[in-house]
């Protein structure tokens, strides 16, 4: 039995790992962290989400190399929540868990022909790309030469960018092979995206922006017409966002270059349904116009006038979601855990459950960069650390009978150390191609590895 504070982490992401930094930090110097992950894999969308071609982006894992170094946390790679673990054993073990599980689905436009093949979510995309395990036998069929992206944010940018990129400019990333192999002989030449919204409300940032701005092998076309509808930011609008309007101006008037690649950039048009006979060929739009609904936000609502566009791949990157943890609340409309500043609500009584937490986009939703999970897992960690203070801790069974119980449950499961050695062979094996890492999307390969570390680093 244990009396010192036991807390589960749940999920290695960056609000993971903030999670985990800030309870070392700032809990009791006894403090013991399980840092629990369903892939044998730290670092979440740092390692599957930031964009090959962004590597710099991902030099911040070395951050949470020297959090989970503490030996105060324990990592436990390979150990899924609501398959190997449920709710009520954590409780057993820990004195609270702190769900950190991200948003493992996607939206949906929910249009007809949403289901031909050719139509994915930009998310499925971006984790083929980027070597998850989860996508490694999707195959994206990249030999027509137009394709359409829905949603302006960062994520359609950033597939948007990838698609558009020479393989050969990515030969050198951690991109995965088989993505690498399938670019090397993409047809695509044109991407369109499509923003049902005007050119004031787009979601994508200006330093992603002004980097495909400077791409010299690609046109940026934006119909001038389009962006005379409704570009008036409001009085509260940032600074990031007039400069990411200023700029769209500038691309406007920007005369063609005759570029082999182009990025077309469109607005107030809203996908009403996908054509096709075996596969997407064409993408029905409605115009829209903007209103503000009752709480003065900018909506776009259609109007009768139509329009269609060939397209031979269509990516909807409209915004990830949350997946329910089986005997943990989670709200339907909003695709998070109910909290209050990281305490998991109960939606029937309305009052916080006990030794339950929330940190990251499953807490307040699919937003933000990296960095934002700093100061959203520093909230949650305060709240939590506050409930425990001052009271007895009631007595949990120790860290030696939880690895026992990992290892009946699931047998395989990852340390720090071992994922180190997976770490070593994928550097080794890039290094040889000049790559940063040559990544495995095999989990069955990865636990071989894994099992033939050591557990542990030698004392
Ligand atoms: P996002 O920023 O929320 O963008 C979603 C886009 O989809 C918006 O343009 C939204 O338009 C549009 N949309 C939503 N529903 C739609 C519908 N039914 N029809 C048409 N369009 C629709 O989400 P995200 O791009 O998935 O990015 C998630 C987060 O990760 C963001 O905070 C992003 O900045 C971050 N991220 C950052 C980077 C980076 O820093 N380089 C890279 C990738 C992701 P409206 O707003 O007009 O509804």
């Amino acid at each position: 039995m244990s009396t010192n504070l036991r807390v589960a982490v749940v999920g290695a992401g960056p609000a993971g790992f903030y999670a985990c930094e800030h309870l070392l930090a700032e809990g009791p110097d006894d403090i013991e962290v399980a840092l629990i992950e369903r892939l044998p894999t730290p670092y979440g969308l740092v390692r599957s989400g930031v964009a090959p071609d962004h590597q710099s982006i991902k030099g911040v894992t070395r951050v949470y190399d020297r959090i989970a170094a503490d030996p105060r946390l324990a990592f436990h790679g390979n150990v899924e929540h609501g398959r190997d673990l449920r709710r009520d054993d954590l409780f057993a073990y820990f004195h609270a868990v702190i769900y950190c599980v991200g948003s493992r689905s996607y939206r949906h436009l929910g249009i007809p022909g949403e289901a031909l093949p050719g139509r994915a979510s930009a998310g499925d995309f971006v984790g083929w790309y980027n070597a998850h395990p989860d996508q490694r036998f999707r195959r994206f069929d990249l030999s027509g030469t137009r394709a359409a992206v829905v949603g302006q944010g960062n994520v359609a940018l950033d597939v948007a960018r990838i698609l558009l990129t020479p393989a050969g400019a990515l030969a050198h990333t951690d991109i995965a092979d088989h993505a690498l192999e399938a670019l090397s002989s993409s047809r695509i030449r044109e991407v369109t995206l499509l923003g049902w919204r005007g050119p004031a409300q787009v979601a994508f940032t200006l330093p992603e922006l002004k980097e495909i701005a400077a791409r010299e092998d690609l046109d940026v076309i934006i119909a001038p017409e389009e962006l005379r509808e409704d570009a008036t930011l409001g009085p509260d609008a940032s600074r990031g966002r007039e400069q990411v309007l200023a700029l769209l101006h500038e691309l406007a008037a920007r005369p063609a270059r005759g570029c082999d690649r182009r990025l077309v950039i469109r607005f107030m048009v809203s996908p009403v349904a996908l054509h096709g006979d075996d596969r997407v060929r064409e993408v029905e739009m409605a115009h829209t116009v903007l209103e503000h609904d009752a709480d003065g936000v900018v909506v776009a609502r259609a109007t009768g006038t139509r329009e269609r566009m060939p397209a031979d791949l269509v990516l909807t990157a409209i915004g990830y979601r949350g997946s329910a943890l089986p005997g943990v609340p989670f709200d339907q409309v909003r695709g998070v855990i109910p909290n209050m500043r990281g305490r998991v609500i109960d939606p029937v009584s309305g009052q916080a459950r006990a030794g339950e937490y929330v940190a990251g986009w499953i807490k307040r939703g699919p937003s933000g960069v990296i960095g934002t999970n700093k100061p959203d897992a520093r909230e949650t960690v305060d709240a939590l650390l506050e409930d425990v203070g001052g009271e007895p801790l009631r007595p949990v069974l120790g860290g030696d009978v939880f690895a026992r119980l990992l290892q009946e449950r699931c047998g395989r499961v990852v340390t720090y150390a071992q994922w180190e050695a997976i770490n070593a062979v994928e550097v080794e094996r890039g290094a040889a191609m000049e790559r940063p890492r040559d990544k495995l999307t095999d989990v069955d390969a990865m636990l071989d590895i894994a099992a033939d570390a050591p557990p542990a680093h030698p004392e």
